[in-house]
């Protein structure tokens, strides 16, 4: 199996995160993507390569022009601004209000958490993206399986928007990159508000997503089961949310209640936000699956026999996800 990946993800690497503890360690650390690199490089069937240039154009395909451009530019104006050299984090939130034309009082219209962007965030996200972006390629080029290594995450970032720990929508951009019909599933712990967003008035790609109940869990505002798509995307989101403590069994019954839509739909080509925080013990989840349940999870999605590009999302306990991504992953070698 091909393995797409970067090693820019290094350049973002933000020291401190604000949480209800106050400022704490970043928990999404550059040594996430090292320690699955480093478990796929020892283990027999993967290939790593590095992705291609892709035309900047494929960005405003699910991203907004300004926002991009606020991403590309912010860290710099910030700074030069005499902010803090640390990060780009917003103390105010538009909540629907209008974009300023200066670009350090856009942080707020940008972003809808304080996650930070440092120096190297732009370049990182953007080698990300294109790690997503080339393992779509490879599927269309008739590849059955490629998983992009990607870091930092994209699940969360919406159109114009940055936030938990994402910034370009890795999967989005690769399920628009593979064009036809497209099931998107999310399978990490938290709900992909981001992808949601982008595909929630098309009727091209089915999004799916299994995560904890937003009632009690980040993102909170996003990700009920009530939430269906609209115009001609209505009928195209379910939401599959669960309870804390949620374990195989239980989680293995709501997957299967995705793939039954998912068959219904009938799609070219399956896209995977895997995110491993659905493991039992991660610092940022409370479900109870465990290894050996995302091997079944694996097994399972692999069963649909469909072009499948898994995109890296969330997962922060380090000793856990080199063995997750060869569980998961395994079945589609
Ligand atoms: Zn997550």
């Amino acid at each position: 199996m091909k393995v797409v990946y970067s090693e820019a993800h290094h350049r973002h690497a933000p020291e401190t995160e604000l949480t209800r503890e106050g400022y704490t360690p970043y928990f999404e650390c550059p040594q996430r993507a090292d320690t699955i690199l480093l478990t796929l490089r020892e283990t027999p069937g993967f290939q790593i390569i590095s992705p291609s240039v892709h035309p900047p154009e494929l960005l405003l395909q699910v991203h907004d022009p300004g926002y991009l451009h606020f991403l590309e530019n912010i860290y710099p104006a910030w700074v030069k601004a005499g902010e803090p050299a640390s990060g780009v984090v917003p103390v105010t939130f538009a909540q629907g209000g209008r974009c300023p034309a200066d670009l350090v009082n856009q942080t707020g219209y940008y972003c809808f958490d304080t996650t930070p962007i440092v120096a190297g965030t732009y370049e990182a996200a953007l080698e990300a993206a294109r790690c997503a972006l080339s393992a779509a390629d490879l599927v269309l080029g008739g590849e059955k399986a490629v998983y992009a290594l990607c870091r930092p995450p994209g699940h969360h970032a919406a159109r114009a928007l940055c936030g938990g720990y994402c910034y370009l929508n890795n999967a989005a951009l690769a399920a628009t990159r593979l064009g036809g019909r497209v099931a998107l599933l999310d399978i990490d712990y938290h709900h992909g508000n981001g992808t949601q967003e982008v595909f929630y008035s098309s009727g091209q790609v089915l999004f799916l997503s299994l995560h904890a109940d937003p009632n009690y869990a980040y993102p909170f505002f996003w990700g009920y089961a009530d939430e269906g798509g609209a115009g001609k995307g209505e009928g195209y989101t379910h939401n599959l949310p669960l309870p804390a403590g949620t374990g195989d069994q239980p989680y293995l019954q709501a997957l299967d209640q995705a793939l039954a839509l998912i068959q219904r739909f009938g799609p070219d080509y399956l896209v995977l936000s895997a995110g491993f925080d659905l493991l039992a013990g991660d610092p940022l989840g409370d479900f109870s699956v465990s290894l050996e349940g995302l091997k079944r999870i694996g097994e399972r999605l692999a069963g649909l026999r469909l072009p499948a590009l898994v995109v890296q999302e969330g997962g922060y306990q380090l000793r856990h996800l080199g063995r997750a991504a060869v569980n998961l992953l395994g079945a589609f070698t």
